[in-house]
């Protein structure tokens, strides 16, 4: 810590952000506590993919590490077939990038070990704690929980999608676009597949092993994990209901099988099995990227989800959520506690640009495989494939917000240049928002859409 005075941190929200910011907070000789609206940890969710730009991140935290590195899946590929189940390309999937593990696991799991992780380091953390509102004055911040009044130097808000922390920075109401686009999702025990004969084999040889179905309008995925013994599967589908997005809104198989008529037997025959109580249907919301991340007293801050809410074919939210975690607490570490409002600003310049690429993948990703390009595939099949770019997978956001630090700041107050090298290489942000881009993936074909390669 530059200054060596110590700092306190209130994060809002238990997620993933949340506990890892906490964690590179703690780790860097500040303190923190940690407020969660939910009464205990939430054990939702499925399957989570965390490339080496995140795991390097988690590699700080050994025990966590230790116990992802044993059960994650560490797939060779990824088969992208068509609806029929027809090979299309093999996608390889290095186990590691840079020597740093690429990661398909449970997302409860992954949650749990970070949150035993920040207890056994001292974080606080209180659940039952629903935010209502923040404040700022001169060198404090803080928040408003249960009707107390809980102080820190500067408040980061890790709450998600529906941010409160969003509004308070932005003065804006939460205004999500509905997409008419939900997924099924579900995350369920290998044994079941031993009960249809179309499935057992898979069952009974399982490896760690990904496949992707594409057909019009729509892609499923189902993903196998040896270790943790369970399996994701998957289905995009055009929404027919009107409820919010939620990660417990039950689906009905019976559904999620109308929606793959004719295809890959094999594939209707593992969302067969899904036990039923497992399925949930994600509807997608879209949100165009957030330009303000800081507050105007600069003492609130924005991360995860509540600053760059991410679709899931951009197989990045969780990462970015951790590459945030660990810039941010380099930043402050560096700046010292007489300039953590620095530190956020620095944060938000280093960060800003970069997520909206990763946002952007996933925009890119989902056209391609719902307006698939079929001509494109024939000649080139790789099209189909998920990016791995190297300004991507090769990061290690801990030392470029180390290294950056001092330019960021000369730029932000003497304007001098500085240009980012985190983000695709010749790119240059221009503002797009999601009903651009939905305009955009009307059209089959459009090689406009894509800036990330
Ligand atoms: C229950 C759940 C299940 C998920 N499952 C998956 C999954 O299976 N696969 C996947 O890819 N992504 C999943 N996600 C999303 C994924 O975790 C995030 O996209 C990503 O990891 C970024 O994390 P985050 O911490 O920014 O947001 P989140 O992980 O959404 O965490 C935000 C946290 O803030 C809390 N919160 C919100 N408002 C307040 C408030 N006012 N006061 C206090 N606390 C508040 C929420 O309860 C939540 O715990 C899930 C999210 C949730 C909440």
């Amino acid at each position: 810590m530059t200054d060596n005075q110590a700092m306190h941190f209130l994060i809002v929200g238990a997620g993933f952000g949340g506990l890892a910011c906490a964690l590179e907070l703690q780790r860097k000789g500040c303190t923190v506590h940690v407020l969660e609206k939910e009464k205990q940890l939430s054990e939702s969710g499925d399957v989570i993919i965390i490339a080496a730009n995140g795991t390097i991140v988690i590699e700080k935290w050994p025990a966590v590490w230790n116990d992802l590195n044993v059960t994650a899946s560490k797939i060779p590929a990824i088969t992208i077939q068509d609806s029929a189940g027809k090979l299309l390309v093999s996608q390889p999937w290095d186990e590691a990038y840079n020597g740093h593990i690429n990661i398909w696991t449970s997302r409860a799991r992954l949650q749990k070990a970070m949150y035993d992780e920040a207890i056994r380091q001292g974080v606080k953390i209180t659940f039952g704690a629903k935010v209502s509102d923040h404040w700022e004055e001169g060198d404090s911040a803080g928040v408003f929980v249960n009707g107390e009044k809980l102080v820190a130097d500067a408040v980061i808000g890790a709450d998600g999608v529906y941010s409160k922390t969003r509004t308070y920075i932005t003065k804006a109401p939460d205004s999500p676009t509905r997409s008419g686009v939900a997924i099924y999702r579900s995350w369920f025990p290998m044994d079941r597949l031993l009960e249809n004969p179309l499935t057992r084999d898979l069952a009974k040889n399982a490896k760690d092993s990904s496949f992707v179905w594409i057909g019009e309008d729509r892609h499923a995925i189902v993903h196998f994990n040896s270790t943790l013994q369970h399996v994701g599967a998957f289905l995009t589908h055009k929404d027919t209901y009107t409820v919010e997005e939620s990660w417990s809104y039950p689906g009905k198989v019976k559904d999620m099988l109308a929606f793959v008529e004719g295809w890959d037997p094999l594939l209707r025959a593992v969302f067969s099995q899904i036990p039923e109580e497992v399925l949930i249907d994600f509807k997608l919301l879209w949100r165009d990227p957030i330009k303000k991340w800081v507050s105007d007293a600069q003492r609130v801050v924005l991360i995860g989800d509540a600053a760059h809410p991410h679709l899931p074919t951009s197989a990045s939210g969780a990462a970015q959520a951790l590459e945030d975690a660990a810039t941010l607490a380099a930043l402050i570490d560096k700046a010292g506690k007489a300039n953590i409002s620095k530190a956020l600003m620095a944060f938000e310049k280093i960060r800003f640009e970069r997520t909206t690429a990763t946002q952007r993948m996933g925009w890119e990703t989902r056209h391609k495989w719902h307006q698939t390009d079929w001509d494109l595939v024939r000649e080139n099949p790789e099209y189909l494939q998920i990016p791995q770019p190297d300004w991507l997978y090769g990061a290690d956001p801990e030392r470029y917000a180390y290294e950056n630090y001092d330019s960021v700041i000369e730029h932000l107050e003497k304007g001098t240049p500085f240009k980012n090298t985190n983000i695709p290489p010749g790119y240059e942000y221009t503002e797009w928002s999601t009903g651009e881009l939905t305009e955009l993936d009307k059209q089959t074909g459009d090689e406009s859409i894509y800036i990330v390669k």
